[in-house]
């Protein structure tokens, strides 16, 4: 499954974006606060395309970009929850108001250094006297160390900030992934398979490619869960999500639709590529007897039924469901536990 918008980056790429960050926020006359920061480093870093290329559309703009649009970008492309978004802003308002200090007291250190580096040229001009001349390089020795050590403390003071930003990305990145996975059964959520609907339909457009998306259907499942019980329905449904995960691979996507319905996209294929997929995973699903080896019970085996549709181009997300929830009507129709193929 292609996750969306996680931060992979390494420390040392990291920290090489974070050198561009504070340029670019001046560039564009905004102030380091927590979220400003979090928006250039996205930008910056080029992992959360869609915020990318809607900051890319706000910049193009003859006025500088507001603080207001910046939150609505942040709020649209990066976090939507609110309590997380505001440990992690309290997090990284933190770490800006170190960095800041920690180049305050870098630059002072280094004006003080210059100066005295200045004040030894003079002398070198107006005196040649040894003495003096002694004195003064022990004083630029003793500058120089003193510049050395504030140095390494500003350093090492980096170096903290740099894993405490490291540690707050990782909160972020989980809090992102949560909120994109499906409790239950583990794989993606409705949210998650909306965004990457949109972002494959967006990319089928850009390179007139075109893709398929599959939805499939426990069968009988109402029935399943009569006999049986809900607990047993949910374990059902904790082997069907996962086990459509791992019969797809790479850049394809399975989430949990809601309910007892999966649903799959299959990037850069034709129906012919993902009816093998849809049958596979059928079959896949109906080999397995499901029991519960502690109370020695079977419960039989379970089946789905799926409808595909090949996206057309010009189509809207939403008719293109609406073609695949109509293959797989007549999927349940013509019997269940089979695959059909929309009009
Ligand atoms: P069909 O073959 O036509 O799909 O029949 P069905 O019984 O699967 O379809 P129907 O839509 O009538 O019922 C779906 C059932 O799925 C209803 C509900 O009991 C069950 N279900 C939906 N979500 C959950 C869930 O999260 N946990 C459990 N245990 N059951 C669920
Ligand atoms: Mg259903
Ligand atoms: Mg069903």
């Amino acid at each position: 499954m292609s996750e969306p918008y996680l931060y992979t980056d390494d420390y040392m790429q990291a920290s090489e974006y974070l050198r561009l960050v504070l340029p670019f926020l001046a560039e564009h006359k905004l102030p380091a606060s927590p979220l400003n920061y979090q928006i250039a480093y996205d930008f910056i870093s080029g992992g959360n395309l869609a915020l990318k290329e809607a900051l890319h559309e706000l910049i193009k703009q003859p006025d500088e970009p507001s603080e207001k649009s910046l939150l609505a970008l942040y709020k649209q492309h990066v976090v939507k929850d609110d309590k997380a978004l505001e440990s992690v802003r309290l997090g990284l308002q933190k770490i800006i108001t170190n960095i800041r200090s920690g180049y305050d007291d870098s630059n002072e250190d280094l004006d003080d250094y210059v100066n005295s580096l200045n004040d030894f040229a003079n002398v070198l001009n107006d005196s040649i006297d040894p003495a003096e001349l002694a004195g003064e390089v022990q004083k630029v020795m003793e500058n120089t160390r003193l510049k050395e050590l504030s140095q390494q403390k500003f350093d090492s003071k980096m170096s903290d900030m740099m894993g405490e930003v490291e540690t707050l990305r990782r909160q972020l990145e989980q809090v992102r992934e949560e909120s994109l996975t499906d409790s239950l059964t583990g794989i993606a959520n409705r949210k998650a398979f909306d965004q990457i609907l949109d972002q494959e339909i967006q990319h089928s457009i850009e390179q007139e490619t075109s893709f398929c998306v599959v939805l499939a259907d426990i069968d009988h499942f109402k029935k399943f869960n009569d006999t049986y019980g809900h607990l047993i329905g949910d374990k059902v449904l904790r082997f069907v999500g996962p086990t459509i995960k791992s019969c797809v691979k790479g850049k394809d996507t399975a989430a949990r639709f809601g309910g007892e319905e999966f649903v799959i996209i299959l990037p850069d294929t034709r129906i012919k590529g993902a009816e093998i997929v849809a049958n596979q995973i059928r079959e896949t699903i109906s080999k397995n007897v499901l029991k519960d080896k502690a109370r020695n019970q079977k419960y039989g085996k379970v089946t789905i039924s799926l409808g595909i549709a090949q996206f057309k181009q010009g189509e809207q997300a939403n008719d293109l469901l609406k073609r695949t929830d109509q293959a797989l009507y007549k999927a349940k129709e013509n019997g269940r536990n089979r695959v059909e193929i929309a009009e």
